[in-house]
């Protein structure tokens, strides 16, 4: 079986690399892969967030892709003969105020509903695992097994494991999608036409842009631009901080992901400005105050960069998986806020679906036919 995927970020990657597995013939196209969000995500991998709340299928799909992560790092570590990024140093959310601690208090009651493990701390606790956070937490709650990825490291991964199982990664534009014939093709910017049995559409936010879809076969991917901030803090030895951070006061927050070269992603903003991709001084200097508020030395740590990102939203927030009213265009799309941590979930029931036409019973409720209009 030929297998096309359109966009070489964690999805289309994950999923290629599935497919690969699984015997099919699989190429993915993209001009710039692993470039956008996939290259910009801060990577928590979080048990919970407020995203889940009152949302049990999502909060299904979140925990399963939880409970493939270590298994599926290890295994992906041995494919690609290489470092994955993987670090699970922990979760460690501090609360600054009440109205903080009222969030904090959601995430300890999710994760008793979903069975997590976690620790209630006392600000000495958190100032004991983290002696450089600002003085003043009112609570903190850790989650051990839990933690972050580099999605940089994460992609460069991806790619290779991709190669060594004999798949193929096309740096070159999707120019039209060609549905005319019995079966779906490609052309792409220097003209070529690739011919394929099934084909994914992983393009993120500009998904239900690629010319030549039919009206209503993919829902629209609205862009949610993000922008984080890396430090490093030679000054401070390596790691400066052990755990993943999440600190919160009144209704701000910041997160702090120690990286395994000792560098910090810190984020992030999120705003609705369309296809704009540009790191902008408001969005750097909002983060900084915000790190800065939570773990004050952050001000003597070398300042390494910034990015911006579009995260993929679909009408619902919620990711869009599967075929499509035509079976062999598929979409694995919408992740939002959760790419990095469905990549596993994602993957696995992408090119399930590629190979036998069914999605698993976990992620049958992130259909693209539940959107009313798509013809079905
Ligand atoms: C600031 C920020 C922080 C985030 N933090 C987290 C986090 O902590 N945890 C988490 O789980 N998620 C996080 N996310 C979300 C996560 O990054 C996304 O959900 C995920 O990266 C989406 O991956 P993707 O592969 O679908 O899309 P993308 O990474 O956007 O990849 C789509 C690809 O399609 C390609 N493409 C577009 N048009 C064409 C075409 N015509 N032909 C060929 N290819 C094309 C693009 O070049 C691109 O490489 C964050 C995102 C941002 C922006």
């Amino acid at each position: 079986m030929r297998v096309i995927i359109i966009g070489a970020g964690v999805i289309g990657l994950s999923v290629a690399w599935r497919c690969a597995q699984l015997g099919t013939d699989v190429t993915v196209v993209d001009p710039a892969p692993a470039s956008k969000a996939s290259s910009v995500a801060a990577g928590l991998l979080p048990p919970s967030g407020d995203m889940l709340l009152g949302q049990p299928d999502f909060a299904r799909l979140v925990l399963h892709s939880r409970s493939l992560y270590p298994a599926f790092t290890t295994e992906l570590a041995r494919a690609a003969k290489g470092p994955v990024g993987h670090l699970r140093n922990g979760i460690l959310d501090v609360a600054y105020d009440p109205q903080a601690a009222e969030g904090l208090d959601r995430l300890r009651q999710m994760a008793d509903d979903f069975g997590v493990r976690y620790r209630m701390l006392t600000a000495d606790d958190c100032r004991r695992l983290e002696p450089l956070l600002a003085p003043g937490v009112h609570v903190g709650m850790l989650s051990p097994d839990d933690g972050s990825i580099d999605p940089r490291t994460l992609t460069r991964a991806l790619a290779a494991a991709l190669r060594n199982a004999d798949g193929h990664l096309v740096t070159d534009r999707v120019e039209q999608v060609l549905l005319d014939g019995t079966t779906p093709a490609v052309r792409l910017a220097d003209g070529t036409v690739l011919h394929a049995d099934r084909l994914v559409l992983a393009a993120g936010p500009w998904t239900h842009r690629l010319p030549g879809l039919p009206e209503g076969l993919v829902p629209e991917i609205r862009p949610y631009k993000g922008q984080v901030i890396r430090l490093h803090a030679e000054n401070h030895g390596s790691p400066a901080v052990r755990h993943t951070v999440r600190g919160s006061y009144g209704d701000r927050a910041v997160y702090i992901a120690p990286r395994t070269d000792g560098e910090l992603a810190v984020g992030a903003t999120y705003e609705d400005s369309g296809y704009d991709e540009q790191v902008l001084v408001e969005g750097v200097a909002d983060l900084l105050a915000r790190v800065r508020r939570v773990l004050p030395a952050a001000a003597r740590m070398r300042f390494v960069g910034a990015a911006a990102g579009l995260r993929p939203g679909s009408p619902d927030g919620r990711p869009i998986l599967g075929p499509t009213a035509r079976e062999d265009v598929l979409l694995a799309t919408g992740h939002h806020r959760a790419g990095v941590q469905l990549t596993p979930a994602t993957a696995e029931a992408v090119s399930r679906a590629v190979v036998t036409g069914e999605l698993p019973d976990y992620a049958r409720p992130f259909s693209p036919t539940r959107f009313a209009s798509t013809p079905v």
